[in-house]
């Protein structure tokens, strides 16, 4: 599972992250989104959603309440979930709030996967999102790859400038 840590430098770094990657993305990928609240979770996925071409990109929010939301009109339709307010177990399921995951045509991008009980398939990326004490705007961006999508995923990656202490 090859990994990389990114820097940014405020949101607009995270987003063209997020959508530099979305040329390599394919219906039925599934990527995780962890860290803290205002992390930057919601900015990568506005990101993910530019770079597929979706329209009105910058009403793109988190679906706390709604615990999902379904974009449609770009490349791809992308199911938007936040597991944030969920204690997990069965309910969840039933609540029919983890359907997309089992919908093939779409990508599926989940904030607060730690709610999951069980690993979706399809995981292509993981991505961890951490404050950094360099400023208020920094954000240490750790992207975890699944070696099956490393090759349409990592050329995007490798031109990005690595975080400093991250370099072999
Ligand atoms: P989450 O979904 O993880 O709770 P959001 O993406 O909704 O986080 O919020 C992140 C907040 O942090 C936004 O207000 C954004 O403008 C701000 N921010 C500042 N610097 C960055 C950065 N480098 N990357 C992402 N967001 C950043
Ligand atoms: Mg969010």
């Amino acid at each position: 599972m090859p990994e990389y840590t990114v820097q940014t430098h405020g949101a607009d770094q995270t987003e063209a992250l997020a959508a530099s990657l979305a040329p390599g993305l394919h219906a039925g990928d599934r990527i995780l989104l962890f860290g803290d609240l205002g992390g930057g979770k919601t900015t990568f996925v506005r990101g993910l959603l530019r770079g597929l071409g979706h329209p009105d990109v910058r009403d793109v929010c988190s679906p706390t309440f709604a615990l999902h939301h379904r974009y449609v009109g770009g490349r791809l339709p992308v199911d938007h979930l936040d597991l944030y307010r969920l204690e997990g177990g069965p309910a969840l399921a039933l609540q029919g709030v983890l359907d997309p995951l089992e919908d093939a045509s779409a990508l599926v991008v989940v904030e607060w996967p730690q709610r999951l009980h069980e690993r979706p398939a399809g995981i292509v990326l993981e991505v961890y999102l951490q404050r950094d004490e360099a400023s208020e705007d920094t954000r240490r961006v750790r992207l975890v790859l699944a070696d099956a999508a490393t090759s349409r995923l990592a050329p995007a990656l490798t031109r990005q400038p690595r975080a400093e202490d991250s370099l072999p």
